[in-house]
């Protein structure tokens, strides 16, 4: 029988990696997901039977409503909401670490247990109160703006400082329950006071951090339990979360210190002052030119995630292609609010990934586009990043669109961003504005071109 889990243990991990890799993908994403899943199926049974923790109808009935649960969230939860539901689950996953970490206390207990015990509890309670603190920012529950107070960091350096030497004292005087309250309650305490100093919108950056932090909080915990496959897993997301959030740092062009203690989205800044004049256009004349185009390129943003616009952009694109037009799609790093959100929308609505050019890959050939539509992207296009050195997010990569033929940018206003900073594109020669909601104003489209 140990032998059958520990190989089960093998295959799990293996489906790991390899789901993992194909993630890699938006063509193998889906299948990649359901190898990993299936891994994590295996690997929780075989725990439990392993374990030999609770009968198997308990087994069954616990599979049965984690996965009531889970098909139900992943249903009812919009696209837009995705990262507040990884926030709890990052925050579901540091809690088990903790109490699978304080349930590992035993007196009989050695000195390498002692510390993966404390270090899953304090990894894990962080985890946990981090991310209800940026579940509660993002879904506006709490004020998403980033809290500031003088001496901030020296208050939370001395949290960290009275962590670390309570963490001593336990692993010295295990069995004085004193020292491991004041880790649980301190590491607790740590989580929402390293989480309230950032904005709101930095927060899909700390989720995924803090999704890595959840995984070493695992990965501790399987060394206090002696599980290898929890090791494993943990491993895999302290990694990638790791990885993830370097990618989301590089893209805006940002160190993690800076996303982490900087206070970005508490101050709405300014990029200097913009010349030149807003030009709106109307849906008709927007058609004309369409009409005339044979290069077309859509950059989309959070805006056509807010308007839910995939489908109807997909139906323009194909229209647009009938008409003899050749249509890319130009996808951002960060565009929307986490890493890979136009891919998952655009995956939805069916649009071929070969259409789907990365920005290395769409700006080198943007000056051959004709017209480039913005579909509610605003600070992934502000060519600010590359013009105004006063800019907060000067040296940011963007898609250069000003550099197309001709712009339209649709968008409801002339509200800024998410960086809250102006944008020098709605002012330029080239750039018409069609104002509206993203689905209305590319459904006006579709409807010129069938009339
Ligand atoms: P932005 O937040 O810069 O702009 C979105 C624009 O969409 C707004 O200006 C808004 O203008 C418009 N909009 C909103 N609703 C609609 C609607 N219904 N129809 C049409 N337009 C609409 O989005 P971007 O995608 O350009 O940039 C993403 C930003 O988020 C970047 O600054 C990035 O750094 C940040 N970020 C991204 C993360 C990621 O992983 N993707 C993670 C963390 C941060 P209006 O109100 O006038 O309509």
């Amino acid at each position: 029988m140990d032998t059958l889990i520990q190989f089960s243990f093998v295959v799990a991990a293996a489906l790991f990696i390899y789901g993992l890799k194909q993630l890699g993908s938006p063509a193998t994403a889906r299948r990649g997901n359901l190898i990993s899943s299936t891994g994590m199926l295996i690997a929780i049974v075989s725990a439990l039977v392993d374990q030999g923790i609770v009968e198997y109808q308990f087994i069954l009935i616990g599979i049965a409503l984690g996965s009531i649960v889970g098909v139900a969230a992943a249903r009812l939860v919009q696209m837009t909401s995705m990262p507040e539901m990884v926030a709890l689950f990052n925050g579901f996953g540091g809690m088990a670490s903790l109490l699978v970490g304080w349930a590992a206390l035993s007196p009989a207990a050695g000195t390498f247990n002692l510390v993966t015990i404390v270090l899953s509890i304090l990894i894990g309670g962080l985890t946990f109160t981090g991310s209800l603190v940026a579940y509660g920012k993002l879904s506006e529950t709490i004020s998403s703006a980033a809290v500031m107070f003088t001496g901030q960091q020296v208050v939370n350096s001395l949290i960290v400082l009275s962590i670390l030497a309570s963490a001593f004292m336990f692993c010295l005087q295990p069995t004085d329950p004193q020292w491991l309250y004041l880790v649980v309650g301190l590491s607790l305490l740590f989580g929402i006071m390293a989480v309230i100093p950032i904005g709101g919108a930095d927060m899909p950056v700390v989720i995924s951090l803090l999704n890595s932090y959840s995984g070493l909080a695992a990965c501790a915990a399987g060394f206090a339990v002696d599980n290898n496959i929890l090791i494993v897993a943990g491993s895999l997301v302290g990694a990638s979360g790791i990885i993830l959030t370097q990618i989301m740092c590089k893209a805006m062009n940002r160190s993690l210190a800076n996303v982490l203690f900087s206070g970005f989205g508490s101050a709405q800044a300014q990029g200097g002052e913009v010349e030149g004049e807003v030009k709106p256009i109307t849906v008709e004349d927007a058609y004309y030119v369409l009409e005339a185009a044979t290069n077309v390129a859509f950059i989309p943003g959070y805006g056509m995630a807010v308007a839910q616009a995939q489908h109807v952009v997909k139906e323009l694109a194909e229209l647009l292609e009938q008409n003899g037009a050749e249509v890319n799609f130009g996808i951002h790093p960060v565009a929307g609010r986490m890493p890979g959100h136009m891919n998952v929308l655009l995956a939805e609505a069916d649009v071929p990934y070969d259409q789907l050019l990365e920005m290395d890959e769409i700006n080198p050939r943007i000056e051959t586009v004709d017209v480039a539509i913005v579909i509610g992207a605003n600070d992934v296009v502000n060519p600010a990043a590359r013009e105004m050195e006063s800019s907060p997010i000067y040296g940011m990569p963007v898609i250069n669109v000003d550099h197309a033929r001709t712009v339209f940018v649709l968008k409801r206003s002339m509200a800024s961003g998410f960086a809250g900073i102006e944008n020098p594109l709605f002012y330029k020669d080239n750039t018409r504005m069609l104002f509206g909601d993203a689905k209305e104003s590319i459904g006006g489209l579709v409807r010129e071109f069938g009339s």
